[in-house]
């Protein structure tokens, strides 16, 4: 028998290969070059003459940073960018302009976005809305994709983070309204939310077994009060307690059917959130990598380039097998649900690997530029920060190890071996 070699297990089809250049080059000739401006400028310094008002950008998307601002002509210049490469809406269903490349598609595009921390604006539509009704649609959903409405994602409370089962914030149906109490915290974007999506308790005996359901809840309804908390991801009110008092939702704003929010929320961790963390970690650290490269060759002491001294070296290495091992785990998650199989471990596995092994290699990229990774006006200090939460913000290490470790006792070698 004749035995062909097939393409090497982690190449992308030819069309997703030529999106992967499209967006590189897109991010390489217009967000790159404006990182050290937004990286020196913070929103609500004084007007640019040129450029206008210094704006908060959306950099707070998928929980990395909001670090820096850029002025109101640069980000209408790249709004017009984003629209006319279609990459505005790339990731979003084919009906509303989606290039169809699944979830593959979209790691890839998520991966060359993240090279830059300037980020080329594109709607942030949650993917629950997708299966909407008609109502939510023209009311939430169209709205947000064209940027007029932005939203929060409200799970975790003070007494229940990793282990959401356990949440105590309760909807009890009055008539066609439902009425929302309770406390949820450490949610993001809730200043800049026009609507919430709320999970809540509405049969206690089930809870996460079909008594947890989602509400669109709009930010300005009456019983509603916010208190800033401060992190040091986004420093200043980053995040936000959130607390509900008699809350007042009309019976059309519950998304998907009663009871069936925990999964909804989960299924959209699982894609939106935990995978994403792997291609955070892949987009931060092959532009991190390439610069510690060009720094060790350029950087020399005791009289040669500290990229000829094994210790230096070696940090490459591992940062190299990293980037190489989360992305082929993150390929692999990605194809996987392409195919439409469950992929709960394998996007745990994605997301342990970005969190824990991209802030470890980003450890070792800011060690290699030495006091110049610490300097607030290269990327390295945020993309390091945006990592080491990676190890918490949408479920622990531990969590993730804990899912993968049901699997490997409940499946077995069938796990390890498909
Ligand atoms: C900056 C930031 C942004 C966030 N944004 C949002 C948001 O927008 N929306 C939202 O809903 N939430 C958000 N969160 C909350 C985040 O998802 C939780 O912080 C996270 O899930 C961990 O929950 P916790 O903080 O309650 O930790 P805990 O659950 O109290 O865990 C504490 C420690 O115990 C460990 N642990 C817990 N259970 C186990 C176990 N069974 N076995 C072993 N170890 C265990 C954990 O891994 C962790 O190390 C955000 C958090 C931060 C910090």
């Amino acid at each position: 028998m004749k035995y062909s070699a097939p393409e090497f297990m982690g190449a992308l089809p030819p069309e997703l290969e030529e999106l992967k250049q499209l967006v590189r080059g897109v991010v390489q000739r217009e967000c790159i070059p404006l990182e050290s401006k937004f990286l020196t400028h913070r929103p609500g310094d004084e007007p640019d003459p040129k450029g206008g008002a210094w704006l908060e950008t959306p950099t707070t998307r998928n929980e990395t940073l909001v670090d820096g601002a850029l002025t109101q002509a640069d980000w209408d210049r790249l709004t017009r960018i984003s629209k006319e490469t279609g990459l505005y809406s790339a990731t979003l269903p084919e009906e509303y302009g989606g290039f169809g490349f699944g979830v593959l598609g979209s790691f890839v595009i998520a991966e060359e976005f993240k090279r830059s921390v300037v980020p080329l604006p594109v709607p942030e539509a949650p993917p629950v809305l997708f299966d909407c009704s008609e109502i939510q649609r023209e009311k939430y959903l169209e709205p947000t994709i064209r940027g007029e409405k932005e939203y929060c994602f409200c799970q975790t409370e003070p007494d229940a983070g990793s282990d959401p089962g356990s949440m105590r914030t309760t909807a009890v149906r009055e008539g066609d309204e439902w009425v929302i109490n309770g406390t949820k915290t450490f949610i993001s974007r809730a200043d800049r939310a026009t609507y919430q999506l709320v999970l809540a308790v509405t049969d206690p005996e089930k809870r996460q077994h079909g008594g947890i359901t989602m509400f669109i809840v709009d930010a300005d309804t009456p019983g509603i009060t916010l208190a800033p908390i401060d992190t040091w991801l986004a420093q200043k009110a980053g995040q936000f307690t959130i607390t509900y008092d008699n809350v007042r939702v009309p019976a059309e704003n519950l998304v998907g059917e009663e009871g069936g929010g925990f999964r909804l929320g989960q299924s959209w961790l699982i894609i939106s959130d935990r995978l994403t963390r792997g291609s955070m970690a892949t987009g931060f650290l092959t532009r991190g990598l390439e610069m510690a490269v060009e720094w060790s060759k350029a950087r020399e002491t005791f009289g040669k380039p500290i990229a000829e001294r094994q210790a230096i070296q070696w940090m490459l290495v591992d940062v190299f097998l990293d980037i190489k091992a989360i992305r082929a785990m993150s390929y692999e998650c990605a194809t996987r649900a392409d195919r439409g199989e469950d992929v709960r471990t394998y996007a745990a596995a994605a997301k342990f690997m970005g969190g824990n092994w991209g802030h470890r290699s980003m450890d070792n990229i800011m060690q290699i530029l030495g006091g110049m990774g610490e300097v607030l006006e290269s990327p390295i200090s945020h993309w390091y920060r945006g990592l080491r939460h990676g190890r918490i913000g949408g479920g622990t290490d531990e969590i993730q190890k804990m899912l993968m470790a049901r699997a490997i006792l409940n499946q077995g070698v069938s796990l390890w071996e498909a």
